[in-house]
């Protein structure tokens, strides 16, 4: 560490409801030289309404390496800065990571100063399991590349967490419509924190049913959350193993005939699965 260099805080800020600022971030807020902010007039104003007027420096995606090293060399000569987003938590779907980077290489210190974060109040209201889950950030735009993610994502054995624009949320669920078992649970968080905090739960097809009656619930900001893949037992595995052995060796309706009498099956749900394998093997 660099004894008389300044600190880096990660400072959360709320994500709708400004009484989330936790009264360590208005301490630190309050006590550093720079404040590095992706909008530097939308986080004016709400340091403003803290009665705080600070030096304030953008750092964005556009000048996030130039400004690294701008930071970097203030933090070097003894300035602490705080890093926010415009919301949130900083480097969640936010930028931040290269100037974190660049202090841990640097030997200066980084503090991070916890608040908000959609993902967080998104996940602990689902009503879904939060023992594992990943956060996937923005699904992608184009159509090949989304399907791609949706499937990986619907594989997950933990929740999965997304962002999502208000006027892309239709074509994402239509997207999950198409690859999602009908029966898969999905949670849609809107405008959390804030007076239309809505949470609706329900598969893609029912909440597309719900968007499409009620365009207000398109509105705002969101976070989709998916529910685990169904577990498959060890059963399961085995028969699909061997399942794929037989397809290679035999007919279908043979493989069938010797799958069901070994897991004690009906013929014809297990010819149905068969069918399902071959396809996937292409
Ligand atoms: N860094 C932020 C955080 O910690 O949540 C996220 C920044 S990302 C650029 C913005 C996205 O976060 C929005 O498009 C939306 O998906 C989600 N988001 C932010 N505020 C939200 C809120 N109040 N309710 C629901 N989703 C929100």
């Amino acid at each position: 560490m660099q004894q008389d260099a300044g600190t880096l805080y990660i400072v959360s800020t709320p994500i709708g409801n400004l009484e989330d600022m936790s009264a360590r971030a208005i301490a630190v807020l309050k006590q550093v030289t720079v404040v590095a902010a992706e909008d530097t007039r939308h986080s004016g104003r709400m340091l403003d309404h803290m009665g705080l007027q600070k030096f304030l420096l953008s750092y964005h995606d556009h000048n996030e390496e130039a400004r690294s090293a701008d930071l970097v060399r203030r933090l070097q000569a003894g300035e602490d800065v705080a890093l926010i987003s415009d919301a949130g938590t900083p480097l969640i779907s936010d930028p931040g990571y290269r100037i974190v980077r660049s202090c841990q290489e640097e030997g200066i210190r980084v503090v991070p100063i916890p608040g908000a974060s959609a993902m967080l109040a998104a996940l602990v209201v689902s009503g879904l399991p939060s023992d594992r889950f990943s956060f996937e950030g923005f699904a992608p735009v184009k159509a090949a590349a989304r399907e791609q993610f949706l499937r990986r994502v619907l594989a997950s054995s933990g929740t999965s967490i997304l962002y999502e624009a208000p006027h892309r949320i239709l074509p994402l669920l239509e997207a999950f419509q198409k690859v999602a078992a009908p029966d898969r649970e999905l949670v849609l968080c809107r405008e959390l924190t804030k007076r239309f905090e809505t949470v609706l739960r329900g598969s893609a097809e029912q909440l597309l049913t719900i968007l499409h009656e009620d365009p207000n619930q398109q509105r705002g900001e969101m976070v989709l959350l998916v529910g685990p893949a169904p577990e498959t037992s060890i059963e399961d595995e085995e028969l699909e193993r061997l399942g794929r052995l037989l397809l290679q060796e035999l007919p279908p309706s043979r493989a069938a005939r010797v799958l069901a009498s070994w897991a004690d099956r009906k013929r014809n749900d297990v010819y149905r699965l068969l069918e399902l394998w071959a396809e996937s093997d292409g």
